[in-house]
């Protein structure tokens, strides 16, 4: 097969593949590996990457494959389910001698000391880990563009923004540099910028995913969740990181499903799960500012998805418009909590003076960029004495109002679905001189976040040429409902034309004249 033809697989169509003896697993990295080297000049979607180490890794796994192979069919049967497969890492999952920047210039030339848990579990799993995706700075961001080392392209168009703050994960997958990639979602940074690039995001259930090694933005709010082409893909990966670890006391022992194999393969048979299932419509979550192609491609869905079978029902979330401010305050004072520890002397940037205090101001004044300085302050200012009732305790108080709204929805449906974004990809540069703009890009995914709620990403069209994600929320611990529904989807909707489509500028990837995201070409 060309170096095309193998990096346009699925995962799950790497594994048979692999099992076979069809590719190889340093066939598949060589495939991605060029791609990247000739591509990321015009997307920088990766961070950092570790050729070596991802090829001592594929090779390892092509070594027990040639071995599982002549053990025959239950040797292969017990091989790991990512064996061989490469899995991009957004750049706050620390891993052991690596770089692992979280975005920012506080951590330059910081290199992890342990494996994050998910990096362990992604070794044991087999999978082969190419490197880091570029992000928004400590995770802070809808757009991929508060990156200290310069902003990430859409795939879909290189002058617009893949949507952040896992941005650099979600391009990666949309422009086949790897089949899957991790992301984090605080507010909606793994749903936001898999509806941005045209592919499948999941943000876990808080404590689904052990953020043991996961560099901390909110911690109240964090998640761990994978990006994938396609649902069945997305499956894999989440039930590769899904599970208790007692490193991290929030991770909650709930048994895991086996997500992928319970997953119908045959279209038929994934859409009649439809049948008879209660699907939830929130009034409150087709805002105003929402572009109405992205709100026809919605509404279209949900209707095939009702003739398909499925009751819709419309229902109320009344405290959705606090969301925003809740989110706002609860985000910030944690993160201005989190952030305390990069102080000059333990991680990464460290400017040497002589003087402590001057080290320490000049070390985060300059180590940490305007959006991250924008929310300490915010997060510092909502926390002190005199404030803390007034902003962080009210705040408390709505989210549990929030998480009300959706536990009373839940006694009436199975799952929830709305618009993951209210528009599609924004140009670069559209957002960044007006915060509030900024965070209400995630209006309908921050709810989930504040509610500790499952949410699922599934591209459902085009508006304008660019892609549009239809979301579906779902009942803690859940995935399962949200990922059935979401394959279901991929059934009802797998002969349309837009599912065909690949990413239409990928061409201009191929050409070295095609600057960096965000630069001019030169007059
Ligand atoms: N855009 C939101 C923020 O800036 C959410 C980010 C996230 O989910 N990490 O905080």
């Amino acid at each position: 097969m060309t170096d095309t033809t193998l990096t346009r697989l699925h995962a799950h169509e790497m594994a048979t593949r692999l099992r076979t003896g069809e590719v190889g697993s340093r066939e598949l990295l060589e495939a991605h590996l060029a791609l990247i080297e000739r591509q990321d000049h015009a997307l920088n979607a990766w961070q950092s990457l570790d050729p070596a180490g991802a090829r001592a890794a594929a090779d390892r796994a092509d070594t027990a494959l040639v071995r599982a192979r002549s053990d025959g069919q239950e040797a292969l049967d017990a091989l790991p389910p990512l064996h061989g497969i490469p899995v991009a890492l957004k750049d706050l999952v620390v891993t052991r001698g690596q770089p692992s920047t979280a975005g920012s210039r506080i951590l330059e030339g910081y290199r992890g000391a342990y494996d994050a848990h998910i990096a362990e579990r992604l070794h044991d799993a087999g999978a082969v880990i190419p490197g880091k995706t570029n992000m928004d700075e400590f995770a802070m961001g809808s757009s991929t563009e508060h990156c200290a080392w310069g902003p990430v392209g859409n795939p879909w168009d290189l002058g617009r923004v893949p949507g952040g703050s896992s941005g650099g994960s979600a391009a990666a997958v949309a422009a086949f540099h790897a089949p899957l990639a991790i992301g984090t979602d605080t507010g909606g940074s793994i749903r936001q910028p898999a509806a941005l690039t045209g592919t499948v995001g999941l943000r876990p259930t808080y404590g689904r995913v052990s953020r043991s090694g996961i560099i901390a933005f909110a911690s109240s709010l964090d998640q761990v969740g994978p990006f994938a082409r396609d649902v069945r893909d997305a499956a894999l990966l989440l039930g590769v990181v899904a599970g208790h670890d007692p490193r991290d006391s929030t991770s909650a022992p709930e048994p895991v499903p086996d997500y992928a194999s319970t997953l119908a393969t045959d279209p038929g048979q994934a859409a009649e799960v439809l049948r008879g299932r209660r699907l939830g419509l929130p009034r409150q979550y087709f805002v105003a500012g929402m572009e109405p192609g992205v709100e026809a491609r919605v509404r279209e869905a949900v209707a095939r998805l009702a003739a398909a079978g499925a009751e819709i029902v419309e229902v109320d979330l009344p405290h959705t418009e606090y969301g925003l401010a809740t989110y706002y305050i609860v985000a910030p004072a944690e993160a201005s909590a989190n952030l305390a520890r990069y102080d000059g002397v333990r991680f990464g940037r460290s400017v040497r003076t002589g003087d402590v205090l001057t080290d320490y101001l000049e070390t985060r004044g300059t180590g940490f960029g305007a959006e991250v300085k924008r929310r300490i302050m915010l997060g510092t200012y909502a926390l002190s004495a005199g404030y803390y009732d007034a902003y962080y305790l009210k705040a408390l108080k709505v989210r549990t109002l929030i998480k009300a709204d959706f536990d009373q929805a839940f006694e009436q449906v199975d799952a929830l679905i709305a618009p993951t974004s209210p528009t599609v990809a924004f140009p670069l540069g559209a957002r960044m001189d007006d915060p509030v703009a900024m965070y209400l890009s995630d209006a309908c995914t921050l709810p989930v976040n504040v509610a500790g709620l499952a949410g699922l990403s599934v591209p459902c069209g085009l508006s304008e040429g660019l892609p549009v994600g239809l979301q579906l929320i779902g009942r803690a611990f859940d995935e399962l409902t949200l990922l059935q529904l979401g394959r279901a989807w991929e059934a009802v909707s797998a002969d349309d034309d837009w599912r065909r489509l690949e990413p239409t500028d990928l061409p201009r990837l191929d050409d070295p004249a095609t600057p960096a995201p965000g630069v001019a070409p030169a007059a």
